[in-house]
């Protein structure tokens, strides 16, 4: 059991407390790594909460699972993967036959998980502009669409949906936000009337480039008891080790993203002044840019400080180009994107020295 906090704690502090309770033998401040896969039975069919076998439950994971729920303000389940969670809670929600319904602006996993696995399984999906509310309201088919995907901001090209009114015109089918890019510290779409989120805690939520994981926050305790049954009867659970990285990543959070904030702020307004440079993209909040130049490639290679390479949300810039890197699978598709985009995941070091690092690489790409 977490200990509790005053009911009306600011984010910054169930941040650095959520899913924290003492060790109850030691009094230890964090959360032990409980490696244990089975627990001792005083007679069959005895044990203590859920503590059974480490696929149904493990306490460490408890600890992350208490403390992600406490963020985003409803239950959480942990996975190994943001794949995994998205796959759990589809195959919580839908069933053979059921329509949902994607954005065009997507991570290209989630759209290869619904076109190339779920479909032959009986889904069926549309891709939508969400920008577009009437479009939102059009591809919801009544009685069929049963799920309403969102990802805001989107990737690469970080557009903003407007959550609250995707909610009014799905007709009733579960709106489900991929939070990883905004992180709760700037959406909390449970309180915009969505009835769940996915994470990639691999991402901001972890924060360090050493853990990948993923999260299913919902709503509805129905849902949830739903969500958990695919987690144990599908069993993508992370392990003791990765939950406690991502729980202590958690802790930071809120400090990191404002540090990641500065930053993008920093290079998005140099790239905004830089001749060649095109179609700038930043939210305004979170780490994430992305723009167009006719180098693209030359640019990504051409850092020192940005390391190529695929992912975001760590500490450390990162800089890739989707077409050739993370988008891959959405090529030929609705949702593919231009060559010539570079998506910057800017980390926490020195505002002044990635905006020098960008500099060099643009004039050193000719
Ligand atoms: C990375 C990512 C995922 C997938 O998460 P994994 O942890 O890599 O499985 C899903 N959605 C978004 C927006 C992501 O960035």
């Amino acid at each position: 059991m977490s200990r509790e906090l005053p009911a009306d704690a600011r984010f910054a502090t169930r941040a650095v407390h959520a899913g924290l309770t003492p060790d109850p033998y030691t009094g230890g401040v964090v959360p032990a790594i409980h490696q244990a896969t089975t627990y001792v039975q005083p007679a069959p069919g005895e044990f203590v909460e859920d503590y059974d076998y480490s696929r149904s439950a493990n306490p460490t994971r408890t600890a992350l699972e208490i403390a992600l729920g406490a963020l985003e303000g409803g239950a959480a389940s942990a996975f190994s993967s943001g794949m995994a969670a998205e796959h759990a809670l589809i195959t919580a929600q839908c069933r053979a036959g059921d329509h949902v319904v994607l954005p065009d602006d997507l991570y290209g996993g989630t759209y290869r998980l619904v076109d190339k696995v779920l479909t032959r399984w009986g889904l069926e999906y549309a891709i939508v502009d969400q920008r577009d509310l009437d479009a939102v309201a059009a591809a919801v088919q009544p009685g069929r669409t049963t799920l309403v995907w969102v990802e805001t901001p989107t990737n690469p090209t970080l557009k903003v949906i407007d959550v609250a009114g995707v909610v009014e015109r799905a007709g009733g089918a579960l709106v489900c936000v991929d939070n990883t890019f905004a992180t709760p510290v700037n959406q909390r779409p449970l309180e915009l009337g969505a009835g769940a989120v996915v994470h990639s805690t691999t991402k901001y939520l972890g924060g360090h480039s050493d853990a990948v994981g993923g999260a299913v926050v919902v709503a509805d305790p129905q849902l949830h008891e739903r969500v958990r049954f695919v987690q144990n009867a599908v069993g993508a659970v992370p392990g003791p080790l990765d939950c406690f990285l991502v729980h202590r990543g958690l802790r930071t959070l809120h400090l990191r993203m404002a540090a990641h904030a500065a930053n993008a702020q920093a290079c998005a307004g140099f790239l905004r002044d830089r001749p060649g440079v095109s179609e700038v993209a930043y939210p305004g909040f979170g780490g994430m840019v992305s723009f167009r130049h006719p180098a693209a490639a030359r640019i990504a290679a051409g850092t020192r400080i940005f390391s190529l390479a695929e992912s975001l949300g760590g500490v450390e810039s990162l800089i890739e180009v989707p077409q050739a890197m993370t988008h891959q699978s959405v090529e030929g598709s609705a949702a593919a994107v231009p060559a010539d985009l570079v998506r910057l995941s800017c980390g926490i070091e020195d505002p002044d020295d990635l905006v020098a690092d960008l500099r060099q690489a643009i004039d050193g790409a000719g």
